[in-house]
C-alpha cells in the first residue's frame, strides 16, 4: 500500500458505501494510519491509497494509538453552518498549500470499525478535516474548491504534478485507467 499522488485516477473515484467490515479491512485501516503518520498527515482517505472503500482515518492529536485514532466509515455530513477559510494541504499533493473556504460547523454521521454508528457536531480543524476527507470519497480534491486567485497561485505546481504523473506512467510505473477501474470494481464487488 502506498499513497497515490494527483492526478492518479483513483483520486477521482466516487466510492460506494461499505457493507462489510472484516479482519482484512481492519488490517488495511491500521496500514493507512501507519502511512498517514509516516507522511505526517492528520487525515487519509481510502482513495488516497488506491482503494474504493468509503472510509477515511484521522488523528489530530499528537498521540498515536486507539484513543486518538478516528475511523469514519460511510460518513454523511449534514447541518453545514457558517463559513471559515484556512490553509489546507493534502498527502496526495505534497507540499502544496492553499486557502479553502468551507462551512465552519458540520454534523457528521458515520460508523466505526466495530460497526457502531456515531454522530458528531464538529467545528474547527476536525470539521475541516472531515469535510476534506469526505470530499476525497466523492472524488473531490481541495484544489477543486479554491478561489480563482488561489487557483491561479497553485496552477504551476498542479501542472508539475500532472507532468510528473505522466512521466511515471510513461515509464510503466502506473497501470492504465482501464486496469485501475477493473481492480476497483473487483474490490467493490466484494465489499460494497
Ligand atoms: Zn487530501
Amino acid at each position: 500500500m502506498e499513497i497515490v499522488q494527483y492526478p492518479h485516477p483513483t483520486l477521482r473515484h466516487t466510492s460506494k458505501p461499505l457493507r462489510r467490515v472484516d479482519a482484512a479491512l481492519r488490517d488495511m485501516v491500521a496500514e493507512m494510519f501507519r502511512l498517514m503518520y509516516q507522511a505526517q498527515g492528520v487525515g487519509l482517505a481510502a482513495n488516497q491509497v488506491d482503494l474504493p472503500y468509503r472510509l477515511f482515518v484521522a488523528n489530530l492529536g499528537g498521540e498515536r494509538g486507539p484513543d486518538e485514532e478516528l475511523v469514519f466509515i460511510n460518513p454523511v455530513i449534514s447541518h453545514r453552518r457558517g463559513s471559515d477559510e484556512a490553509e489546507e494541504g493534502c498527502l496526495s499533493l505534497p507540499e502544496l498549500y492553499a486557502p479553502v473556504r468551507r462551512p465552519a460547523t458540520i454534523t457528521v454521521n458515520a460508523y466505526n470499525l466495530d460497526g457502531r454508528e456515531f454522530q458528531g457536531e464538529l467545528d474547527g480543524l476536525l470539521a475541516r478535516v472531515v469535510q476534506h476527507e469526505t470530499d476525497h470519497l466523492d472524488g473531490v480534491l481541495f484544489i477543486d474548491r479554491l478561489s480563482e486567485t488561489a487557483a491561479m497561485d497553485v496552477r504551476d505546481a498542479v501542472d508539475q504534478f500532472e507532468a510528473r504523473f505522466a512521466d511515471r506512467r510513461a515509464a510503466g510505473g502506473v497501470p492504465d485507467d482501464g486496469q485501475i477501474a477493473l481492480r476497483l470494481a473487483q474490490i467493490e464487488a466484494e465489499y460494497c
